[in-house]
């Protein structure tokens, strides 16, 4: 039986990085929303078109455009194992969407993750962050790196006149996916990781959240069917 884990949490909560260590130690294939995009361009699919003539004119991939290239890639043999989702989904309309998606793939419960973090902690970390001078990429949260990763140029420290904008970005998260998780707050399989913990204490947390949810999950999916 397959897990699919959905990883909520703001901007600079570390979700992506429990995402992916997550998804190595259990063996599920990890998606994360900008993977999705890019692997999609290159993928040529009618959905994947769509979604990259949206984004070259700098304008938001639509609900209908996401859902179909997330079906797409669920629906993938190498996607059976299950998933971690990181930045899917992003609206109440992209949770419903993956909930059928999941009924009809009918493998392993959906236990959905919140990571969260005091907001000035959130800003801490997102403020320090070093970027490169040259192509703006970011570095994780606390990454000392000295050069880029993508282009080799230098890192440097951002300025703490970026906490504005660190705090809009964070008030931007808050207000969009507020509705996400109240879609799935009163789920058995909702569980709350204190992402301000060191990062193996998080893991941690998380890996036994997990399986806490399952456990609770699996005997009441057997229980309605048994029943039907
Ligand atoms: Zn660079």
């Amino acid at each position: 039986m397959g897990l699919n884990v959905v990883m909520m949490g703001p901007p600079g909560a570390g979700k992506g990085t429990q995402a992916e260590r997550l998804a190595r130690e259990r063996g599920l294939l990890k998606i994360s929303t900008g993977d999705i995009l890019r692997d999609a361009s290159r993928d040529q699919t009618p959905a994947a078109i769509v979604a990259k003539a949206r984004m070259d004119r700098g304008e938001l991939v639509d609900d209908e455009t996401m859902i179909a290239i997330v079906r797409d890639r669920l629906m993938r043999p190498d996607a059976e194992v299950g998933v971690v989702l990181d930045g899917f989904p992003r609206t109440v309309v992209q949770a419903e969407a993956l909930d059928r998606i999941l009924e009809e793939r009918d493998n392993g419960p959906l236990v959905v993750i919140d990571v969260v973090v005091p907001e000035q902690e959130l800003v801490r970390r997102l403020a320090g962050r070093r970027i490169c001078s040259n192509c703006g990429t970011t570095a994780a949260p606390g990454d000392m790196v000295a050069n880029c990763t993508r282009c080799g140029n230098v890192m440097v420290q951002r300025t703490d006149d970026n906490q504005d904008v660190v705090l809009e970005r964070l008030k931007v998260y808050q207000h969009t996916t507020r509705p996400v998780l109240e879609y799935y707050r009163s789920r058995v399989t909702f569980r709350v990781v204190n992402g301000a913990q060191a990062p193996d204490r998080v893991a941690h947390e998380l890996n036994t959240l997990i399986d806490d949810a399952v456990a609770v999950a699996v005997p009441l999916k057997a229980a309605s069917e048994g029943s039907l």
